[in-house]
């Protein structure tokens, strides 16, 4: 059987490396460690499941694959299901930011051998890349794409390589996340660019474009909600949202400029 994996699987499947060690964490139907696999790409995989359902459908996956020597499926909780240094990539998708740097915040003295992690989360990428930033993973690159209607933002981290110094990392993440001001004047502090993503806001493309402007109507929806309520600290919660949305049309209109 043949495995065509959707865009997004793909885009994380292409950052993984050549022969190697991978958990793939909440991997559900096992879909890219099976691919991975069959491709000849990896050399051995862990599949991890919390869900009884899925950690099923992971089994049945493998087992019709008979790729059972390669792939591991693993019933736990995040890195729970992996031992210190028994992978060098570990892949985390599909789930909410928060819930990726929980897993990897519970499971940190399991990442000892890891070299690589392909994370990508559905929402809140902005915490995910502060939870590297403070555990001296380097974000080595970012994509963006558009599948069905919804956008999916994919991140590379890395280990800084060996005899790497800690003040090169300080150095290489302070320029990555040093502000910028646009040629409109917009000045993209840290904040923003944990937002938007440092290389992100640098290539934007249209898709990166189209996800802020949903960000906008999403503003402009809650604003109507507020403006339907009286409750007593609506008006100062009000102004921040009027001042967020204000500075993302700035954004977008600075962005369309850039790109005439
Ligand atoms: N990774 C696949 C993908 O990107 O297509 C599946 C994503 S699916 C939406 C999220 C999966 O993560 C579910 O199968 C869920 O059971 C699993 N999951 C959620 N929390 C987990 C945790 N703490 N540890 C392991 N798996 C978890």
């Amino acid at each position: 059987m043949i495995i065509k994996l959707s865009k997004r699987l793909q885009q994380i499947a292409d950052w993984v490396p050549k022969n190697s060690r991978l958990a793939d964490i909440g991997s559900d139907h096992a879909l890219l460690p099976t691919y991975l696999a069959k491709e000849k790409h990896i050399v051995k995989a862990i599949a991890g499941e919390v869900n009884p359902g899925p950690f099923d459908a992971a089994v049945r996956q493998v087992k019709g694959a008979r790729l059972e020597s390669i792939i591991e499926v693993r019933r736990g909780d995040g890195l729970a299901v992996v031992q210190a240094d028994e992978v060098d990539c570990i892949t985390i998708a599909g789930m909410g930011g928060g819930l990726i740097v929980s897993i990897l915040q519970a499971g940190v003295d399991k990442l000892s051998g890891v070299q690589r992690l392909v994370l990508q989360p559905n929402v809140g990428e902005d915490l995910v890349r502060q939870w590297l930033r403070e555990e001296k993973w380097l974000l080595k690159a970012e994509h963006i794409l558009e599948e069905d209607g919804k956008i999916y933002e994919v991140l590379l981290a890395e280990r800084p390589i060996e005899g790497w110094q800690a003040d090169e990392f300080v150095q290489a993440d302070k320029s990555m996340y040093a502000s910028r001001q646009l040629a409109c004047g917009f000045v993209l502090d840290e904040q923003w660019l944990l937002k938007l993503g440092p290389y992100l806001s640098q290539e934007v493309s249209d898709v990166f474009i189209e996800k802020w402007q949903h960000e906008v109507n999403k503003q402009e929806r809650i604003l109507n909600t507020m403006a339907k309520s009286d409750a007593e600290e609506t008006a100062e919660r009000r102004e921040q949202f009027v001042a967020y949305k204000s500075e993302l049309e700035e954004l977008i209109a600075c962005w369309q400029k850039g790109r005439q």
